[in-house]
């Protein structure tokens, strides 16, 4: 038999089912190997330990008493600390919450726990998920299993990390503006924005309220619809979740006859020679399963980085209004008025990056400045979503690179609107709302991993998986990395 952890989650789960592999072995696998590589990765901020044996012991009475198994029965996966689990601290990464207890359980978390899952950890990410490395965590940065002085990217590097150097098999992220897309890109996996709305917001510590999802990274795409089946229902306690029907995600490697790609050139001019020849190979993969490709005009993108960051920010700003000293998190100790408590409390408990976020949100929402960022930023939001419309009439789903190039080593990026340029390609999907999946397109020079990604329009994300499905089954480029064996 192959190492558990060489398999996907769904060879897994089917082993368990067949009755070949017990969940308590399942859990000890992980578990130990979460214990051997943690440190250097940086992966996890919390281990379940005595709770994943629990729940493995009592899946393995139930099979034994052949009652009936989730989808995900005995699949190990993390949770990204930024989602609630009620009993267990969430962090978000931040020192504000670092004794939080959620009283709650997220909805996402809940569904996966019905279908009995099991659950090893909560996974690193940067401070409220504000980051592109994973390096804004205030416990420690996380490391790329591919080379461990790279980054594994972020906000959901943790998660990444997990899952690439396969201490679990699937992993929960948020997506703001990449932080699923761009660390799956990083580390050589899939990973899943779903459409607005599609996955429950209930008990994800929100960010930007507009703009965040849930969603998988994984090894496989065929895991990623398995955990989408999962955890794309609607919910009531979240006023933006989109009351339809859950979907299935039925996966066929053919490209149905007549699939149009649409391409932005235009927009794509920043990319290195590197990372362009490896996009051109996707493309070519995907016209040698007979898809056309066009070019469309995407121009409008250029102005998504700096839309994002007026309108994340400022978000953010309110979101995170509510960690006052009082109701949420740490209370500063040496406060002696209210005041004191609000001030000290923020001062000691937030990070630099999430400061500098507060601030730069609180200016755009400004009595003077409103108009001259905030709303003007809502407008060229919507002329983006006119964008898409209008190429959307012309193709069916959209292909553009992750990111400009693979990972990058530690502390490499000290200049923060290079950071924030990082993002230039997985925004627009959020500022849209759209469907966006992140799937391995190669290796660049270093052997570090890159990733290719596919846009649809909003509500599909079932034809978006099997755009996905389709090239990664003509491509193949997933691997384990050499380490992690
Ligand atoms: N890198 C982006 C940011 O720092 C996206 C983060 C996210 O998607 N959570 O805002």
């Amino acid at each position: 038999m192959r190492p558990l952890h060489h398999l996907t989650a769904r060879q897994l789960r089917d082993l368990f089912l067949a009755k070949e592999v017990s969940a308590v072995q399942i859990a000890k696998h992980f578990l130990s190997r979460i214990e051997e590589h943690n440190a250097s990765l940086g992966a996890f901020l919390s281990i379940f330990a005595p709770q994943t044996l629990i729940k493995a012991e009592a899946l393995d009475k139930k099979r034994a008493h052949n009652e009936p198994l989730g989808k995900l029965a005995a699949v190990p996966i993390a949770i990204k600390d930024n989602m609630h689990m009620k009993g267990e601290i969430t962090t978000c990464g931040s020192r504000f919450l670092s004794q939080y207890r959620a009283p709650f359980t997220a909805t996402a978390v809940s569904l996966l726990d019905h279908e009995d899952a099991l659950f090893l950890g909560k996974t690193n990410l940067d401070e409220f998920a504000m980051g592109s490395a994973t390096a804004n965590s205030a416990y420690f940065p996380s490391s790329n299993p591919w080379d461990l002085s790279c980054v594994p990217g972020g906000s959901s590097g943790g998660s990444a990390a997990a899952v690439a150097a396969r201490l679990s098999l699937m992993a929960t992220g948020s997506d703001t503006g990449g932080s699923i897309r761009q660390p799956a890109g990083f580390c050589g996996l899939v990973g899943f924005k779903p459409t607005y709305g599609r996955v429950s917001r209930y008990g994800l510590v929100a960010f930007g309220s507009s703009l965040d999802q849930i969603g998988p990274l994984t090894t496989s795409v065929e895991d990623a619809a398995l955990m989408m089946e999962v955890i794309g229902r609607h919910c009531s306690q979240d006023a933006t979740s989109l009351d339809l029907p859950a979907e299935t995600y039925p996966l066929s490697p053919h490209l149905e006859k007549g699939t149009v790609i649409g391409v932005p050139w235009h927009f794509l001019q920043t990319l290195s020679p590197e990372a362009k020849a490896n996009f051109q190979q996707a493309i070519d993969a995907m016209q040698n399963l007979g898809a056309k490709i066009i070019e469309i005009d995407l121009d409008i993108l250029k102005y998504s980085i700096a839309v994002y960051y007026i309108l994340a920010t400022a978000e953010a700003s309110t979101n995170l209004a509510r960690f006052d000293g009082i109701r949420y998190g740490l209370r500063s100790k040496s406060a002696t008025t209210l005041e004191e408590i609000y001030d000290y409390s923020r001062k000691e408990g937030f990070g630099r990056e999430v400061k500098k976020r507060i601030m730069l949100g609180t200016y755009v929402l400004s009595a003077g400045y409103q108009d001259a960022y905030y709303k003007k930023a809502q407008k060229v939001r919507t002329l983006m979503l006119d964008a898409f419309d209008t190429a959307f009439a012309k193709c069916d789903t959209i292909m553009i690179p992750v990111a400009t190039s693979g990972a990058f080593k530690h502390r490499a990026i000290s200049d923060p609107v290079e950071m924030y340029l990082q993002d230039i390609f997985t925004v627009p999907a959020n500022l849209a709302g759209l469907p966006a999946i992140s799937v391995p397109s190669g290796y660049d020079g270093r052997g570090m991993p890159l990733g290719v990604q596919f846009l649809g329009p909003q509500m599909c994300d079932v034809a978006l998986m099997q755009y996905a499905y389709a090239y990664e089954m003509a491509t193949r480029h997933a691997k384990i990395p050499g380490a992690y064996e």
